[in-house]
């Protein structure tokens, strides 16, 4: 993984947080929500009459409908209740570099970043792209990359109870390179291990090394 800097943050997790999501009817309306936009604009000292803004806020609030769209999306749907045969493989399957784009919790800027899931399957396995769908979801909320990177470990654990699952997410934060001590090019690196990851090392030696064979 040649990209991984030697600023990396290394952290580990165990535990998922998966929050709950706002019902409809608490939320407010789309015209609020442009109207929330256009006060910003005019916070910053933006004249929100002027023709290159006049559509801004309705664009803002279309893109949010975007790249928020995960609230309205349940992993536990994707993932499903029905799984194939596995036909006796048990070794680790693994999809790397799974490309997402995500917006930290605290500053709502982007995290650029990829993850790379693996599993150990029992007797059952899942459509690889259910995989990749399950990232997105997560991306497309408010998150911190710690939990985004057990919140994706945990709901695979859970649907499809395989032997384990191994999740590392390394992404780049918008919020350190626009904002605060402006450090780009840092990488930093999360991993989430369940089951016989998390209990047997050798489990997490394949994976990694699974990862940085595959990089070579
Ligand atoms: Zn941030």
């Amino acid at each position: 993984m040649g990209d991984i800097s030697m600023n990396a943050i290394f952290k580990k997790i165990r535990k998922s947080e998966i929050r709950k999501v706002l019902p409809l009817t608490e939320r407010p309306t789309r015209e609020q929500a442009e109207e929330a936009v256009s006060t910003l604009l005019k916070w910053i000292g933006e004249d929100v009459t002027r023709e290159g803004l006049i559509d801004t806020p309705a664009r803002v609030a279309k893109a949010y409908g975007e790249m928020f769209k995960g609230y309205e999306q349940d992993p536990e749907t994707v993932l499903g209740r029905t799984f194939e045969e596995s036909g006796g493989y048990d070794d680790m399957v693994l999809v790397k570099d799974i490309h997402f784009h995500s917006h930290c919790e605290h500053h709502m800027v982007p995290i650029i970043g990829k993850a790379h899931v693996a599993y150990l399957p029992d007797d059952r396995i899942l459509g690889l792209s259910k995989i990749a769908r399950v990232v997105e979801i997560f991306a497309s909320r408010l998150q911190i990359q710690e939990n985004m990177t057990a919140q994706i470990a945990y709901s695979i654990d859970g649907a499809l109870k395989p032997r384990g699952v191994a999740v590392m997410i390394e992404a780049e934060h918008m919020c350190m390179a626009m904002r605060g001590i402006k450090k780009q090019g840092s990488s930093t690196i999360t991993t989430c291990y369940t089951g016989d990851f998390q209990s047997d090392p050798n489990e997490q030696t394949s994976f990694l090394t699974l990862l940085r064979m595959e990089n070579d």
